[in-house]
């Protein structure tokens, strides 16, 4: 919680703390024995436990100071070596001035919904994160890329795939950087899991299976916008299957050729009016490897990823919390100490805005996952098989790019 003072006392001690890998059943020479990719090389100042000097970090615009944003994002700051807050961007003025005064954010880089454009001039933000409900991305991307900043977004990208091409042209004209705030890309168990099979020690993946779910409460204000289609695009697939979607994408390292699903809303059930709970749905990759999962807005919370190939099978489970994941490779156990995967991202952007890098999440990343859902939905719609060959190619292997220390090695 943000008010928790122990929670900054704990990201400052992992931030210091950094490189521990806590024994599995394995223990930790194992885990360092796993292979890496071949391009991916430790980048030492990423590594390093030092942070930039506060005048060479990007500053950073919070747009949307809801429940990601106060449970992780602005703790993350204090984790960055690259990346400061500096402005906020909030309906609520007495909550913002609050935050503000928590993080040393000054008076002056507070802006509402209204007033977001003169950001413009404030030349203490070089960077927007866009933390707001999905169908809002695109506005505010576009908002901000006019006051000439470049743009964190977070998943999913938009609600459609004309927002997220006019997004990706906005950043275009402006000649700024545009980031999809994919966490799990920079996070060491997922890293090690792309790591492992894009080494082939597995042998060739054959099934990736997921089911990522979670009961949604419609008191909870953060749910409520995710029930609502307008707002949100669709129900779990939009919001958590997004997860098993990116993550059979980056674990096989291909994109999928075609898509079939099946939709389930429980009929009387006034969460599901607008949005669907269940999606189960299978995807053929061109090399022969199968995805078959399900995301729900019911189930109990459960965030588990298997891939089973010729030689092996690994688990990551859970694959995507905030602090904890886990991983077996066969009958080994990796668990790497908590990083902080969102202090990762934004170093990561840093990097590549500062030393014009390649973004591994960039906006036709967003786009692909965006598009392939609404694939994923359509199939389930008319019972079709929809053929998602369209020739999208990723620019940057989050498995070759990201650098290998991430603060963990
Ligand atoms: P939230 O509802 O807690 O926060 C949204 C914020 O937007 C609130 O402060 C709300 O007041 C504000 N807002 C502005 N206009 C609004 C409107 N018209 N309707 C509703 N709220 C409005 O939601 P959240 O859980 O923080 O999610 C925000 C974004 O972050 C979403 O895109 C979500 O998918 C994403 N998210 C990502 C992760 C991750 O791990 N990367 C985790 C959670 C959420």
């Amino acid at each position: 919680m943000p008010n928790d003072p122990s929670s900054l006392s704990r990201r400052k001690f992992v931030a210091a703390a950094g490189a521990a890998l806590v024994a599995g059943a394995a223990g930790a020479g194992q885990a360092q024995e796993l292979p890496s990719g071949p391009a991916g090389r430790p980048d030492p100042s990423l590594g390093s436990p030092e942070p930039l000097p506060l005048d060479r970090q990007l500053g950073f615009a919070v747009v949307g100071l809801g429940k990601l944003a106060l449970g992780e994002i602005m703790d993350a700051f204090t984790a960055a070596r690259r990346a400061k807050v500096t402005a906020l961007v909030s309906g609520n003025r007495d909550k913002a001035l609050r935050v503000a005064a928590r993080y040393g954010v000054p008076e002056s880089g507070i802006y509402d919904y209204a007033n977001f454009d003169r950001i413009a001039d404030d030349p203490n933000v070089d960077v927007v994160y866009i933390v707001l409900p999905n169908a809002l991305h695109r506005p505010f991307a576009k908002r901000a890329f006019r006051a000439g900043k470049h743009v964190l977004c977070e998943k999913p990208m938009a609600t459609n795939a004309e927002d997220c091409a006019a997004m990706i042209a906005a950043g275009r004209a402006a000649n700024r950087k545009l980031m999809v705030a994919y966490r799990c890309q920079f996070e060491p168990h997922n890293l090690t899991a792309m790591r492992t099979l894009r080494h082939g020690d597995l042998g060739p993946v054959r099934v990736v299976t997921a089911d990522i779910g979670r009961a949604t409460d419609p008191r909870d204000p953060a749910d409520q916008w995710r029930l609502n289609r307008a707002l949100a695009g669709s129900g779990s697939l939009f919001d958590i299957g997004i997860y098993a979607l990116n993550a059979a994408r980056f674990l096989v390292g291909e994109e999928p050729v075609e898509v079939r699903a099946q939709l389930y809303a429980p009929p009387n059930d006034p969460r599901f009016r607008e949005v669907e709970d269940v999606v189960v749905w299978t995807m053929r990759f061109p090399g022969g490897a199968q995805f078959h999962g399900s995301t729900s807005y019911s189930y109990g919370f459960t965030n588990c990823i298997q891939v089973t190939c010729d030689r092996g099978v690994m688990v990551l489970d859970p694959s995507m919390e905030y602090h904890a994941q886990r991983l077996r490779i066969r009958d080994r156990v990796i668990q790497w100490s908590p990083i902080d995967q969102f202090a990762r991202e934004m170093d990561h952007f840093c990097m590549a805005i500062t030393d014009n890098l390649p973004i591994v999440a960039d906006g036709a990343e967003g786009m692909q996952d965006v598009k392939l859902m609404l694939a994923i939905l359509e199939a389930g719609r008319t019972g079709r098989t929809i053929s998602t060959d369209w020739g999208y190619r990723r620019a940057a292997d989050p498995a070759t790019t990201v650098p290998d220390n991430l603060g963990v090695a």
